[in-house]
């Protein structure tokens, strides 16, 4: 198959991208290096250095069966304090990608959505028929992507499937290239958690410790970005044929949740950077993050139903390829620190 990767110089997108070469579908990447890194589109893969707003004409030029769409802002205190940033990029930027594909007659697309979409939910495992009510403007403008899709399946015969992540770690280690996490503001637990066992940053905060869950700190569900991947295969797997079968101009819009469906404290997660790096790793107690729920874990019966996907690697082995990843690193780009939360 000839797949167009949107963002495929990032840390999710060239993932993807290096399985999708593995699995021998033909790829380009289009990714405007606004956050990716262009050493990180896999060998194998075209790259072409636009933003989504250009995809015309290399969607012009034909030949393709399927975007797979990861470009986006994703940083939720930015998208607060610059909204503007998350609607443009986000929403009108899938807009005039959807409308590129219309005109050139590409109709399978698989999207990456967010568990931002749920907001702070009432009950746990979040469900894909929980509500949506996002509580900031980056799960706001993803969830507008996941309408748009729904409508584009009914008006325009798109075969869409959007998957909701929830908190993605690891990364995909070969001797040759590897390809992981390395953002230029870092603000996600297991890479910060690193660099403090590395020694880059003195101590590590725990954002919360009196919330209502064992240990008293937060609780999320990490998924292994390899697990991710696997999804993502299937979900084009899945919409290809939804396109080949609605011949008659019928769309389909798949929406699934990707998590493992248990949850890991920070508490735990910090204990698991120790166990593996056989480094101190400090953390000190701090105030909670505004805005973080005590507990988010998804359930994954709807992806293991209707993609046959079903999550295999642990928290260990997440934060053991990540350590991996890590060291590879240049110092300049593994010490990269920042304030901001995602
Ligand atoms: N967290 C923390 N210290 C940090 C970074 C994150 O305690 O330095 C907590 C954060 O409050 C949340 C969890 O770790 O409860 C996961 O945060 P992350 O930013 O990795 O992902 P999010 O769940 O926000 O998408």
């Amino acid at each position: 198959m000839r797949v167009l990767v949107t963002g495929g110089a990032g840390y999710i997108g060239s993932v993807v991208t290096a399985e999708l070469l593995s699995a021998g579908h033909q790829v380009t990447v289009l990714d405007n290096l606004s956050t990716g890194h262009a050493d990180a589109v896999p060998a194998g893969a075209e790259f072409v250095e636009a933003g989504i707003t250009e995809a015309d004409p290399v969607l012009a030029a034909g030949g393709f069966d399927a975007v797979v769409h990861f470009a986006a802002k994703s940083l939720v205190p930015e998208s607060v304090t610059a909204p503007e940033l998350y609607w443009h990029n986000n929403t009108s930027g899938t807009l005039a990608l959807l409308e590129s594909m219309r005109r050139h007659d590409v109709r399978t697309i698989v999207f990456s959505s967010t568990a931002a979409t749920y907001g702070e939910p009432d009950s746990v495992p979040i469900l894909e028929s929980s509500p949506t009510r996002p509580t900031n403007p980056y799960g706001a403008s993803k969830l507008a992507v996941d309408h748009m899709l729904t409508s584009y399946a009914r008006a325009h015969g798109f075969s869409a499937v959007s998957l909701r992540y929830f908190n993605v770690a690891g990364a995909r280690i070969t001797p040759e290239n590897s390809q992981g996490e390395r953002h230029a503001t870092e603000t996600h637990l297991i890479p910060i958690a690193l660099q403090v066992a590395a020694g880059l940053r003195p101590q590590l905060q725990v954002n919360g410790v009196h919330y209502p869950t064992p240990d008293g700190s937060c609780v999320r569900d990490y998924i292994h970005v390899l697990d991710l991947a696997d999804a993502h295969l299937r979900a084009l797997e899945r919409a290809t044929r939804d396109q080949a079968d609605g011949s008659d101009g019928q769309g389909s819009h798949l929406i699934c949740n990707l998590g493992s469906g248990s949850g890991s404290s920070v508490r735990e997660v910090i204990e698991s950077v120790r166990r593996i790096t056989g480094r101190p790793t400090p953390a000190v107690d701090a105030p909670n993050r505004a805005g973080d729920p005590a507990v988010l874990i998804a359930s994954n019966d709807k992806a293991a139903a209707e993609l046959g996907w079903r999550p295999t690697r642990d928290l260990d082995r997440m934060v053991a390829d990540a350590w991996q990843f890590f060291q590879q690193l240049s110092p300049e780009t593994a010490g990269s620190t920042g304030a901001d939360h995602g």
